[in-house]
């Protein structure tokens, strides 16, 4: 019998109670869709605190304060600024001690500032889409490293929502991400999700890009970094301005395509 303990870091599992849950009672019939959510813009809004924090974890080596973050994985970020000042071999060791200090850096930025704050109709959707766990497996794919993501869904009362997930250390490339969730979500539930069975909702061009290789089924939303009309250009499956016609959605996520 494996450790539970092992399970967890094996799934890249976010939320311990209901991994739990989750292993010790296995589904009776094979679930149907694998349902990703990336979180900075599509779950959530911030003040900057993210981009900030990386920023402070950053310093003082040489970067361009404007630089873009939304839609990379934070190890993408990572590289883009400090490559070029440290090199690949010198900034791969120096990436532990990184992610400390930014981790540092979010968790006191997401204590003392309450502006955090959750986008419209996702909490409903959430909880539609609950009622659908038999079929839907539910998880992650955002380019925050595990711990950061732990810190903004825990500031918005969402731990509990997801299985598993892709994040940001996973990759440097967000494109590299869903293989990585569908991997774990075969190891969770024994189910190789394919093609359109696998659902990816974002706020970026990038989160639609990513899904291409997997031929994924891409819902994108414009309530975060992106313009409804530079996300349209990008040509996802099923494009909304929120999430607060929670049916809508739910039919996006469910409906054969
Ligand atoms: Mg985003």
């Amino acid at each position: 019998m494996q450790n539970i303990s092992y399970l967890f870091q094996k799934y890249g599992c976010p939320n311990r109670r209901r991994q739990c849950h989750m292993y010790a009672i296995l589904p009776d019939k094979p679930m149907q869709r694998l349902v990703l959510f990336d979180i900075d813009g599509t779950l959530l809004m911030g003040n900057q605190q993210g981009k900030s924090a990386l920023m402070q974890a950053v310093a003082p080596a040489p970067f361009n304060r404007e630089h873009r973050i939304s839609g990379k994985t934070d190890l993408q970020f990572i590289f883009e600024c400090l490559e070029p000042h440290y090199g690949e071999h010198e900034l791969t060791r120096r990436l532990p001690d990184l992610f400390d200090c930014y981790i540092a850096y979010l968790r006191e930025s997401y204590i003392t500032d309450n502006r955090v704050r959750l986008l419209p109709g996702v909490r409903d959707l959430l909880n539609a889409l609950e009622s659908h766990r038999s079929v839907c497996l539910i998880g992650l794919l955002t380019g925050n490293i595990q711990r950061g993501a732990q810190i903004k869904l825990g500031a918005v009362g969402l731990s509990d929502y997801f299985t598993l997930g892709a994040f940001g250390e996973d990759g440097r490339y967000r494109r590299q991400l869903p293989p990585v969730a569908v991997d774990r979500a075969l190891r969770h539930c024994g189910v190789h999700f394919r093609n359109r069975d696998v659902i990816i909702l974002g706020d970026t061009t990038n989160d639609i890009d990513c899904g291409r290789p997997l031929n994924a089924r891409t819902i994108a939303v414009a309530s975060g970094f992106d313009s409804h009309a530079d996300l349209a250009a990008e040509k996802p499956d099923f494009l909304f301005h929120d999430f607060q016609d929670t049916d809508a959605v739910l039919r996006a996520i469910l409906d054969p395509l």
